[in-house]
Order: structure tokens, then sequence, then C-alpha cells
């Protein structure tokens, strides 16, 4: 990037909230997507003092559509612009439900030290007071500032910078809805400036051994809560369905119900790994001595949907229960 002139930013659509409108500006709930990429740039022209900006429109849903599938066109997308000496970083307008597995999935497979920013809002863009407008605002500036480079994939909602393998969406419906618990933020913008004040500490991009080249389709791994009274159906259901790796929102320190128990052995004997995560929110899954004899891993700092994604990247890789349990150490 050239110190005169202004970053050029590549700008992804892919639906959410941000995209979205309702029959009213009161409206907070009943909304469906009906912006496109275009619609969003065009109701910021403040952007065009950021960056040079190049639109495209990948996909455009609720982001509870997206599929694994979704996601490694998205990713062959991101590392194809990112390889374009032209492009300085990517924006990435999400639907907020599940952006916290799209930011990691990219987080682990993009192979670039260029920005990489997802964004999305808790309010429709026909909303009173919607947060979509100065949410992208601060992503394009993200995305254009040299200090961003290298930190992996990013999110910002709310002035605030998260990294990808950190951030997860903790309330249903605050423009303050992301958090990065007890690790915290990245840093801030405000004013339109970028405030950072620390790194994240878990290797990404380039430093992780996922890449896609040759993979079609991800392993299918399913996520099984856990709970008083869990039945072992679920577990045998999963079995029978084809399910490749998964993974359980296991209680407190991802402890398991003797029936999610029965589930890990049956899952061990039609070698099925299975990942220990916890169903509460915050903190690390401690791996426990007892977990290599029975074939487990622990999960760490990872939640149950982000384990899903590294679980189903891990399977790319390897089987072996000891490597796939260094990446849940390190990634
Ligand atoms: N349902 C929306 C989505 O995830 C929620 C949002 O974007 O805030 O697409």
């Amino acid at each position: 990037m050239s110190t005169t002139s202004l970053p050029t930013i590549a700008l992804l659509g892919t639906g959410g909230t941000i995209a979205s409108t309702a029959p009213s500006n009161t409206a907070l709930t009943d909304y469906s997507v009906t912006e496109g990429i275009q619609a969003l740039l065009k109701a910021v022209p403040a952007l065009s003092t950021l960056a040079s900006i190049q639109c495209a429109q990948v996909f455009n849903v609720d982001s509870r559509n997206i599929t694994n599938n979704m996601l490694l066109k998205l990713a062959a997308r991101v590392n194809r612009l990112l390889n374009d000496d032209a492009i300085d970083g990517i924006v990435i307008t999400h639907g907020t439900d599940t952006l916290e597995e799209t930011a990691y999935f990219l987080n682990l497979v993009v192979k670039s030290i260029k920005p990489v920013v997802v964004v999305g809002a808790m309010r429709p863009a026909s909303a009173l007071s919607a947060d979509g407008p100065l949410n992208l605002y601060n992503a394009v500036l993200l995305a254009g500032s040299p200090l961003a480079q290298g930190l992996g994939v990013l999110v910002t909602l709310n002035d605030s910078v998260h990294a990808a393998s950190l951030v997860s969406k903790t309330h249903t419906s605050h423009v303050n809805a992301f958090s990065s618990h007890e690790q915290g933020c990245l840093g801030h913008i405000s004013q339109g400036r970028l405030h950072l004040f620390q790194q994240p500490h878990r290797s990404h991009t380039s430093a992780t051994p996922f890449t896609l080249k040759g993979v079609k389709t991800l392993p299918a791994v399913d996520i099984l809560y856990d709970h008083q009274s869990a039945g072992l159906h679920l577990y045998e259901a999963c079995i029978a369905a084809g399910t490749q790796g998964i993974v359980i929102a296991g209680t407190g320190n991802g402890s398991l119900s003797p029936q999610a128990e029965k589930g890990v052995r049956l899952a061990r004997k039609h070698n099925i790994p299975c990942v220990r995560s916890s169903r509460t929110g915050s903190g690390i899954v401690t791996s426990s001595q007892y977990d290599a004899r029975r074939g487990l891993i622990a999960a760490h700092a990872l939640n149950p949907q982000k384990a899903r994604i590294l679980l189903a990247l891990a399977l790319t890789q390897t089987s072996d229960r000891a490597t796939v349990q260094s990446y849940f150490e390190h990634y």
C-alpha cells in the first residue's frame, strides 16, 4: 500500500441482519435479508474517504443457513483475493448468529498477513439507531490499517476489535452482543482511530497446518449438548448417520453424564473422535489424565461451535488423537 493513496479493500457480502430490513423502523426482530452489498456500501458515503472499495456478493442469507460448503467457497474467494497484490485487506459482512464460526474457520485457513475483518450488526438496516453503518465504517478502517496486519482474522462490532479465536456472541439482542470473555478484546475504534492494546496469542492463518487444497467437503462433525438425564440415543443416531466427529457440550469443565460417557465408548468403537467442550460459555476445559485412555480430546478454550470447526479441519489432516489434542492447545 502506498502512503499517499487509499488502501484497496474487497468488501464481500454474505447477508445477515446488517443486510436486512423490517416493515417498520422500530421492528428489531421480524426482518429479512433484502439488501445487497452495493446498497450497504451506498448507505455509508464516508467509506470513500477510507478506502477504494471493490464489492462482491458471495451469498446473501441469514447466517443460520450457512453450511460447510459455503465456508469452503468463501475461504477460497478470500484466499484468491488476498493473493492479488492490488488488494490490501478484506471486509466480510455477515449475520451475527454464526459469525464466530465463519471468522474462526477463516482464521485457520486464510494464508496471508493482510487484514480480514468480519462484521455484522445487531439491528436491521431499517431500524432507528441501526448499528450496521458505523460497524461497517469501522471494519473498513480496520481492514485498511497496517496495524491490523498479521493479527489473524478480526471481528468488529460496537467499536470493539476482537480476535476470531476468542470472540463469541453472548447476547441475543444488545448491540454489545460480542465478547472475548476474560481474555478481552484486542482494542477499540473510537473517533475514527484504531487503538490496539494486545495481540492474539493463539496461532492462526499461515501458522496453522490447515490448507483447503483438494478439500471438496469438510468431515461431518456433530455437537451434542449434555445435561441431567441425558440419553444415549443421540450418540447412536449420530453414529448411524455417519458422523465423523462428535463435540460434546459438556457440563462445567467438560464433564460428561454417564450416558455421554457410554456414547463416547460407542463412538470409539467406530473410530469416531469425541471432543469434551463446555456449555458454560467461558473458561478452559483442561486436559485430564484420563482423556487419552478414554480416547477423548479436551477443547481447551474453544466453545462447542468453534470446537466443531477445528475438529472438522483437524480431520482433514490426521486421525491421531494426540495431534488433534495439540491443535486444540495451539489454535
Ligand atoms: N439472524 C441474523 C443472522 O445471523 C442475526 C444477525 O445478523 O444479527 O443472520
